[in-house]
């Protein structure tokens, strides 16, 4: 039977298509390769039925920013994004962690003689949130809506990009903040693009916040297929797409898959050119898992830090972008940056009394079969004294088993792709429209497409916006009115 649209992969990225393209009275079938659908937000119970853990995506500053959610009202649809008071922590041994309330006053007065300072540089940017998260989880094709946001990142991003900051700061904390942010970006340090993505995360953090999901991010892209399915949509699980023309009674077709994943369906059908490029695409550095059961939570030795959302382990700021740099150039760092989350803390639905999960991984070098479980068991023991005795069970996905689990993951990248300047600007392979292809009706969408990675469904939104034409802003109107967020 021929459909109007075939969506391939059902992450946050391709539901959000989806849903906009059922929206436009169109219909719309979803093909995911696993058995489950959501992509990077899935949460399973690993060792109790009770405990929830969260595979891949934890953290969301970039679903409570983003346009596209905005617009979809996560809450109408009962998500329910539970924002910390901490929104990320970064212990820096014994007592001391440097910490970012959401409440920018009271990290402003926690930083000290840092404080103003750390407000001069985020302040004006939390001051005009929304205007910069409509420009940085953009496309790069429009005009920044209101050029005075835009004119607040020039100096900033040349300020992160350039190292400046470290001789901004006179302690350790706030460059320590920082450099945890940026390396989320999972490349060289310092560098532009992970400045602008340092920028936006880290103002973030006194806006909109950086919240968790109650009962786990699943309950995101569930929404997503909820509303899918109420209109009409269709979702088929364990449906491989291995050839574009299988899709062929499809209009449109949207891939939600990385330009490795599309080089494997389509590969004979690309133009020369196009095809080159996509083979040009790097991938970078990768991440391996690591879920653990404990029986308590996390005992952080710095007061505060088990209030955070996001815990960021790697010492100084110097020490951060050295392990960094080490393992983008392919090394194996002894100590390098872990990300931690203890969602219990904030979200007691998780697991048990005595049963709760923790979410942890690290940066290795692209396609490391490492187990790391004990390289972030013992980072983690480091700075929390004691939570080796609290381990009940633990499990550790390696970077290639990232890449079995999630094809978008080549070498365990979970960015879908190397974050370079080249690579942000034409993600990813640079061309006007870089969601359309040379294929008619063959669209993009994935992590690997602007805005690159992360829960904010945007790189759906223009694919759809693609797909659509003058169509769009009749569909993003129609919902109680809500408003064209971004151009
Ligand atoms: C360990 C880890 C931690 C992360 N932490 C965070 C975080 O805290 N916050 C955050 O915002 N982001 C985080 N991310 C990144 C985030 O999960 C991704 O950027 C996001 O899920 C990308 O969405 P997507 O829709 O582009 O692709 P995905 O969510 O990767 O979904 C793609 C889907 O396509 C399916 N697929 C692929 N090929 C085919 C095919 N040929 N046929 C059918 N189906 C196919 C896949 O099975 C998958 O379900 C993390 C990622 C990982 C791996």
């Amino acid at each position: 039977m021929s459909v109007d649209v075939s969506v391939v992969g059902s992450g946050p990225n391709g539901l959000a298509a989806a849903v906009l393209l059922v929206r436009a009275g169109l219909t719309v079938e979803v093909h995911e390769a696993a058995e489950e659908i959501g992509g990077g937000t899935r949460t399973v119970s690993l060792f109790d039925d009770e405990v929830r853990h969260d595979i891949c995506a934890t953290g969301h500053p970039l679903a409570a920013a983003s346009p596209f959610f905005r617009w979809f009202g996560l809450a109408e649809h009962g998500v329910d994004l539970l924002r910390p008071e901490i929104a990320y922590a970064h212990p820096l041994g014994g007592d001391r962690a440097g910490l970012a309330y959401e409440d920018l006053d009271r990290t402003c007065d926690a930083l000290g003689v840092d404080g103003p300072r750390w407000r001069r540089l985020l302040g004006p940017l939390a001051e005009r949130s929304r205007e910069l998260a409509d420009l940085l989880l953009g496309d790069l094709r429009h005009p920044p809506r209101d050029p005075r946001a835009a004119a607040l990142l020039p100096a900033r991003i040349a300020l992160l990009a350039s190292g400046s900051e470290r001789r901004l700061f006179a302690g350790p904390e706030a460059p320590a903040l920082l450099a945890g942010v940026s390396a989320h970006v999972m490349s060289r340090q310092p560098s532009l693009a992970a400045a602008g993505a340092t920028l936006l995360l880290s103002h973030l953090a006194h806006s909109t916040g950086w919240p968790i999901a109650r009962g786990g991010s699943r309950t995101i892209t569930e929404a997503l297929a909820a509303d899918l399915r109420a209109r009409g949509g269709r979702i088929h699980t364990g449906s491989r797409i291995t050839d574009l023309r299988r899709l062929a009674k499809s209009r449109t077709v949207i891939l939600d898959i990385a330009p490795r994943g599309f080089l494997d369906i389509a590969s004979g059908l690309l133009p020369p050119r196009y095809r080159k490029a996509l083979e040009a695409y790097r991938y970078g550095p990768g991440a391996a898992k690591v879920d653990f059961l404990v029986s308590e939570p996390v005992p952080w030795a710095a007061p505060g830090v088990g209030k955070a959302g996001t815990v960021h382990l790697g010492g100084t700021r110097d020490e951060v972008y050295a392990a960094e740099n080490a393992i983008v150039r392919g090394e194996d760092p002894d100590d390098r940056f872990v990300l931690v989350s203890d969602p219990m803390a904030i979200d007691p639905s998780r697991g048990l009394p005595g049963k709760r999960p923790v979410w942890a991984y690290c940066h290795v070098p692209h396609g490391d079969p490492r187990d790391v479980t004990e390289l972030v068991r013992r980072r983690i023991e480091r700075f929390a004294p004691g939570f080796s005795d609290t381990i009940l069970a633990s499990r550790c996905v390696t970077a290639p088993e990232l890449e079995a689990y999630n094809a978008n993951y080549p070498g365990g990248d979970v960015a879908a792709g190397a974050v370079n300047l080249r690579q942000v600007l034409g993600r990813p392979v640079a061309r006007w429209n870089t969601h359309r292809t040379p294929l008619g009706g063959v669209f993009l969408c994935s992590a690997a497409t602007a805005p690159g990675p992360g829960v904010h469904g945007m790189g759906g939104w223009y694919a759809a916006k693609a797909v659509l034409g003058r169509d769009f802003e009749r569909v993003i109107q129609e919902p109680r009115g809500r408003t064209s967020p971004v151009s």
